[in-house]
């Protein structure tokens, strides 16, 4: 506790701000979940030696790269004279280390390739493996996991091996950021296809640059300047028309312009300044995993950040293991991988999903206790976050939690796109922007939803209904999705919607049904109807609709609900009970009674 008035605190970080405490002045800091002792010195800007001895003076034994989760370091900061938050945990990461002040150092781009069905996607990844891998043997070029680096002008680059932009945002929707540039690949003879103006929208609406590589050259008649005009038609504007776009010729077939595609993607990384940790625990996130029948289960991991070596502990998603063996992309071992490298990992207790995060942590002991913690967070965050809905999008513009209203639009024919665009991006205000990140025409796929997921945003519909799966999906996702058949009512909810004026809409669900078989009289309380339930259950809290011969003729509420003189809370289907429905006496042998309530449609 001596430190505690003896540390000069002379600046503020942009972790910690002040705040009057009754005379006195505190700084405030927020903490993560978790974080390594380094990370508390740097946070705290106090040496890590005087964190160290504090935690000892508090009881715990922790060396400088331990993990220490919030409620620790609480404690330390608040003795260090600082008034700590928690900060907010993301929705599918682990608590994020915070590291600033640590020393940084470059790392080599990520990069995913997109484009439309046929353009060259494989073709382009095979090409640039084929040509520049970094094979320790000549000829060992059978990829064995989902992800690759190559070599240029001595520099690294890491390529993920899952073509398209599906995959892409499904592990945007998991709360990952794996790709640092997208290649979007479109074939000179097709030009610009629906999945080109997809691939664009989602590496756009995930802020990812796009390098533009035009294939196919060799083939006779091919006119790059059309696919240029295209683009230019969508807002990508190549640099030679004096837009801030890359845009390679290439051919993946005759391996023609690989290395200017590579040159330039290096290029573009320079721009964006990829710079991260290479000292310290590793964390980054899952792209690909399995169940081996021998190895047992295996995850590909791309480091994110730091170093990680075999006999690391780590969690990882939901589960957490300790790191046996490291596998490159030659299935050849190696000791270590530092940021951007992709690895397999052996000795997982259970098999991770691709988009979760993983972070090395001290032991076995931390890796389980940080796990429970995290599983309550996620619970928390899970029934503290909804997705948006227009329903409930006032109340978290008011929350400051939205600044942006996210639309996917989908229409039936191209020409009502633009017109609902525009008349929906006139309608923002200066809290909340209107934002179209995607409009296509046909049905309402996977892919939009995974976009809205990802993106926090809303699926609008006009005249036109969603496939199958993408119902399903946005069902357990929670995508809310509207449909419209008249350009008015659609503009004018978003607009009520963005005013907080939408009414909810309503739908009944009926729970069950039952038939009246005899009556009892309780005096000035009113009358009981004995029912028996044919169908469905009977819940104390429903809403009732009494039926005599096919017509309604009262609609109430249960006000009492009994079995046996007991009150029950609900009563289900082949059996016998007391009802009272509220306001309502003159019942009849015979009636029938709907038992519904009405669920709020967002
Ligand atoms: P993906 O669906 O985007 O992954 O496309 P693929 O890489 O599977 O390629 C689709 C087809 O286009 C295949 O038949 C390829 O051989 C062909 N293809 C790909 N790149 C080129 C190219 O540069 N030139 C020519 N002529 N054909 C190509």
């Amino acid at each position: 506790m001596s430190d505690k008035k003896q540390e000069p605190i002379v600046n503020q970080s942009e972790d910690s701000q002040e705040a009057k405490h009754g005379s006195q002045v505190l700084l405030q800091v927020s903490l993560p979940p978790a974080l390594s002792v380094k990370q508390l010195a740097d946070i705290l800007r106090v040496d890590a030696v005087k964190i160290i001895k504090q935690l000892m003076r508090d009881g715990i034994m922790a060396n400088i790269n331990q993990v220490i989760d919030f409620d620790i370091a609480a404690v330390v900061a608040a003795d260090f004279g600082y008034e700590v938050k928690r900060q907010p945990a993301p929705p599918q990461a682990h608590p994020s280390l915070v590291t600033k002040g640590g020393k940084l150092s470059p790392r080599p781009p990520v990069i995913t390739i997109m484009g439309h069905v046929d353009h060259g996607k494989t073709s382009l990844l095979d090409a640039i493996r084929q040509s520049n891998i970094i094979a320790s043997e000549a000829g060992a070029i059978t990829q064995h996991i989902g992800a690759y680096q190559v070599e240029m002008d001595e520099r690294k680059i890491t390529f993920l091996d899952t073509p398209g932009h599906e995959a892409f945002t499904a592990m945007r929707a998991r709360g990952a950021r794996a790709t640092d540039i997208a290649v979007l690949v479109v074939a000179a003879d097709d030009g610009v296809m629906p999945q080109t103006v997809e691939a664009m929208n989602h590496a756009r609406a995930a802020e990812v640059p796009i390098v533009v590589a035009i294939n196919k050259l060799d083939k006779p008649n091919t006119n790059p300047d059309r696919v240029k005009q295209q683009l230019a038609d969508l807002g990508l504007i190549v640099e030679e028309w004096g837009g801030d776009t890359v845009c390679v010729s290439i051919s993946a077939k005759k391996r023609q312009g690989i290395d200017e595609l590579l040159e330039n993607l290096l290029l573009v990384a320079d721009i964006l300044e990829l710079k991260t940790e290479l000292d310290c625990p590793a964390e980054g996130v899952v792209i690909e995993s399995k169940l081996d029948k021998t190895k047992g289960p295996l995850a590909t991991l791309l480091v994110q950040k730091g170093t990680l070596k075999p006999g690391d502990n780590l969690i990882i998603g939901n589960t957490w293991g300790k790191v046996k063996a490291m596998f490159n992309e030659l299935a050849e071992q190696i000791k270590k991988a530092e940021p951007a490298t992709p690895v397999e990992v052996l000795g997982i207790n259970s098999v991770p999903q691709a988009g979760d995060s993983f972070m090395v942590v001290g032991d076995e002991h931390a890796a389980r206790t940080l796990l429970e913690k995290h599983k309550g967070m996620q619970q928390e965050f899970a029934t503290s976050t909804k997705t948006l809905s227009l329903s409930n999008l006032s109340t978290q513009i008011s929350a400051g939690q939205v600044k942006e209203l996210n639309i996917v639009l989908k229409t039936d024919v191209q020409g009502s796109i633009e017109p609902i665009k525009d008349s929906l991006e006139q309608l923002g205000n200066e809290k909340i922007k209107v934002r179209v990140i995607h409009l296509g025409s046909g049905s309402i796929t996977e892919s939009d939803v995974l976009l809205a997921l990802a993106s926090k945003g809303i699926i609008i519909g006009f005249n036109t209904r969603p496939e199958p799966g993408a119902h399903r999906l946005a069902e357990v996702e929670g995508i809310s999705i509207r449909y419209y058949d008249v350009i008015y009512e659609l503009v004018n909810d978003v607009d009520k919607a963005l005013k907080g004026m939408l009414e909810p809409t309503y739908t009944e669900v009926i729970e069950g049904q039952a038939e009246l078989r005899a009556t009892f009289d309780t005096g000035k309380k009113g009358k009981i109807a004995g029912v028996y339930v044919k169908e469905g259950k009977v819940s104390r809290d429903a809403l009732a609709r009494i039926l005599r011969q096919g017509e309604v003729i009262y609609e109430s509420r249960v006000s009492s609900l009994r079995r046996f003189k007991e009150d029950v809370k609900e009563v289900s289907t082949g059996l016998e009970c007391g009802v009272k429905i509220e306001n309502f006496v003159d019942f009849q042998v015979g009636d029938v009674i709907q038992f519904y309530r009405q669920e709020r449609v967002t």
